[in-house]
């Protein structure tokens, strides 16, 4: 008897319906042109935003790291108690991103999974956004409190159920996307912290798209809104602009003494490696000495995005440098990103369950590390495909 025939099953209807997905080799560093199974590729895939993860200084941090710590932390943080190199990392990232304290997980998920069911009981509610992440999702299903989704960016609908809900809760926890990650619209921030102050909700904000991208030298969407200090819960990656790995929470030092005792990761997984923590470290003050990797990746996406609109093509409505091309059907766009791929432009199709069925789109990634050539080839690239797949007239 075959056991596994039932995963047999859902993987020849994948490949009846157009999914399934066979993963590209890149053989070298994340960069902005890689070898892509043997062939140069413009890389529209990766969240390496501002080029830091193969910036010669964050390379030089992690290998003095390496030298002296080895490669490994040991232990989980509870038991081993915190390398010196993660303390700094946390203070780095509290002074850059002007919160009181500062701690660190191994992921954003990471962060959402401990998080969340840490600071929230079976007397409270959460409210979530209808498109928010899917580690905040899963960190809402591990929560004991009860939940809610509100209509995405309506704070019409969040106000409604909060004002009904208020009494019935002893906390309610409004948790948003700061940007989001398949769309590359931005929550609307200030409404959401005038309920949650006028209603004393708690705010939680997943800002992973948002870090090094928005704010003043990329501290992010609540700083871009003004809302220092005014957000209870912000997460914050270290694996997407700022080219590493691992997650934080900025927060009330009263939430960082609890998070210790209760975030369930850093209590049953082991800490960050030292040399991604001394790495991390690095290209935070990076973006604390300079705009400039900033205000470049912003000038790509200005570039790109006018380069497609002039061909065309929805570019939904996003308000960052993530560019959805929105195509619709899921076959559709994984035809279009594999007809790229042969064009030698790399971008992943995204489709259900990352998105809604029949919202598949093309997620083009930008990068401070592109230069306009790699855009101009991918724009025309675009353009070949759009015209070969019948997406736009001849
Ligand atoms: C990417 C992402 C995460 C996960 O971050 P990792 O550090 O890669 O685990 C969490 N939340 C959002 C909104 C994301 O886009």
């Amino acid at each position: 008897m075959n056991k596994l025939a039932y995963l047999e099953e859902k993987i020849e209807q994948l490949k009846k319906d157009g999914v399934y997905r066979i993963l590209p080799v890149n053989a070298g560093p994340c960069a902005n042109v890689i070898t892509l199974n043997g062939r140069r590729t413009v890389n529209l895939s990766a969240n390496n935003y501002l080029g830091l993860a193969t910036h010669p200084r964050v390379i030089a941090a992690a290998k003095t790291a390496l030298e002296r710590y080895g490669v490994g932390a040991g232990s989980v943080r509870t038991i081993v108690g915190n390398q010196d190199l993660l303390e700094k990392l946390e203070s780095t990232i509290a002074e850059f991103k002007r919160e009181e304290a500062v701690t660190v997980f191994q992921s954003g998920l990471n962060c959402n999974l401990g998080t969340i069911p840490a600071v929230t009981d079976k007397e409270d509610l959460i409210l979530s956004d209808e498109l928010n992440h899917a580690s905040i999702i899963d960190g809402i299903k591990l929560s004991k409190a009860d939940k809610a989704v509100y209509k995405h960016k309506d704070v019409g609908d969040l106000e409604r159920i909060v004002a009904s809900e208020r009494s019935k809760h002893r906390n309610i926890l409004i948790i948003t996307d700061g940007v989001f990650s398949m769309d590359g619209d931005l929550a609307p921030l200030p409404k959401i912290v005038e309920i949650a102050e006028r209603y004393g909700c708690l705010t939680y904000v997943d800002d992973a798209h948002g870090s090094g991208v928005l704010g003043e030298n990329g501290r992010g969407t609540v700083d871009h809104f003004h809302l220092n200090g005014k957000v209870d819960f912000i997460v914050g990656t270290l694996s997407k602009a700022v080219g590493t790995i691992g997650g934080y929470v900025a927060s009330a030092q009263i939430v960082k003494e609890w998070l210790l005792h209760r975030g369930r990761p850093l209590l049953f997984s082991t800490a960050l490696p030292p040399a991604e923590v001394a790495a991390a470290t690095e290209a935070i003050r990076l973006l604390s000495e300079s705009g400039e990797y900033t205000a470049r990746l912003w000038d790509n996406a200005r570039h790109f995005k006018a380069g497609l609109s002039a061909l065309g093509f929805d570019l939904g409505h996003s308000e960052t440098p993530i560019t959805p091309v929105m195509l619709g059907n899921e076959a559709l766009t994984m035809a279009f990103s594999k007809a790229l791929l042969a064009e030698g432009v790399f971008v992943s199709g995204i489709v259900f369950p990352t998105v809604p069925l029949g919202k598949g789109r093309l997620r083009c990634m930008l990068s401070a590390g592109h230069t306009p050539a790699d855009l101009d080839f991918a724009i025309q690239a675009f353009a070949k495909v759009g015209k070969n797949l019948g997406i736009l007239s001849r």
